[in-house]
């Protein structure tokens, strides 16, 4: 009821591609110039619709990858689906000079504000480092120190988004962890993770409990289930871990 009512407010708007960086053999990001856009907070998504020229429309949701400090430009990092049917034109076909009809910016509960503060424990799996992301690069804009904990867990080191820029924010921040698992290949002298997020792991990454971690976890949902329970079964308070799931768009997800 309440994401109808939102919606309903929401107006398409077109963006204009303006640049388009290759992440990942199967991810891009995707800059678009908004004039109309009204700004955002970090962890929240757009509605993408694409028209065929029959008409035909299709629709999907993207976490916005920018920080609200780099409005109106907004960046969108998406990942290739062979078999799906907008990833694969939003990767390999868009253009810059090209235009693109969206909505947003979508969802008020998976979102941080510096002042919202922490200790942060942000938890990844795959693309879902992408809203994680947005809160980072806020966090940096602001110049937060509110200290805060990365899990990303990716298949193989090259498929590891915003690998450079992770360090380079790492490296200029004392109050930044970053630590990763790779899940199926993992190279010589790889030093991380080398197998699915399970109990000691977070044990070992996550805050202890008494310091009551604000934790948002993205990622697909077996994932993001399999996260969020660990943590409520090693005490962390539920209220305060938050949740998106990167299902089918259409699916009910959390904080709507
Ligand atoms: C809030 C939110 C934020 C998101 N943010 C991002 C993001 O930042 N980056 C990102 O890359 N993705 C994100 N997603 C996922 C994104 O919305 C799309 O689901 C994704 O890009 C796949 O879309 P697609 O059209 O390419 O694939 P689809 O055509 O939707 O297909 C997806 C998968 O479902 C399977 N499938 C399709 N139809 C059927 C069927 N009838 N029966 C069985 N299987 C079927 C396909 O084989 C394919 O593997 C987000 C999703 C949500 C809900």
């Amino acid at each position: 009821m309440e994401r109808r009512t939102l919606l309903g407010r929401l107006i398409w708007q077109l963006g204009e591609v303006v640049a388009t960086q290759p992440e990942t053999a199967r991810t891009k990001s995707i800059t678009l110039n908004l004039p109309g856009w009204s700004g955002h907070r970090a962890g929240q998504h757009v509605d993408v619709r694409l028209t065929a020229e029959d008409g035909y429309q299709a629709q999907r949701s993207y976490s916005i990858a920018s920080s609200p400090e780099e409005a109106p430009r907004v960046t969108l990092t998406v990942e290739r689906l062979d078999d799906g049917e907008v990833s694969p034109y939003l990767t390999e076909e868009l253009r810059v000079g090209d235009k693109l009809e969206l909505r947003g910016p979508i969802g008020g509960y998976f979102v941080w504000e510096a002042e919202m503060g922490g200790p942060l424990l942000l938890v990844a799996g795959g693309s879902g480092i992408v809203p994680l992301m947005a809160m980072l690069r806020h966090r940096s804009a602001a110049e937060s120190t509110v200290a805060t904990r990365l899990l990303y867990s990716s298949r193989s080191l090259e498929d590891v988004i915003y690998r450079d820029e992770l360090d380079r924010l790492m490296k200029r921040s004392t109050m930044l962890e970053v630590a990763q698992t790779l899940t199926r290949a993992h190279p010589p002298g790889w030093t991380g993770y080398s197998r699915r997020i399970d109990l000691q792991m977070l044990r070992e990454v996550a805050w202890p409990v008494a310091q009551r971690p604000l934790t948002f976890i993205c990622g697909p949902t077996p994932f993001v289930e399999t996260a969020a329970a660990i943590l409520v079964e090693l005490g962390h308070e539920p209220a305060r871990i938050k949740t998106e799931r990167f299902g089918p768009t259409g699916e009910k997800h959390d904080g709507e």
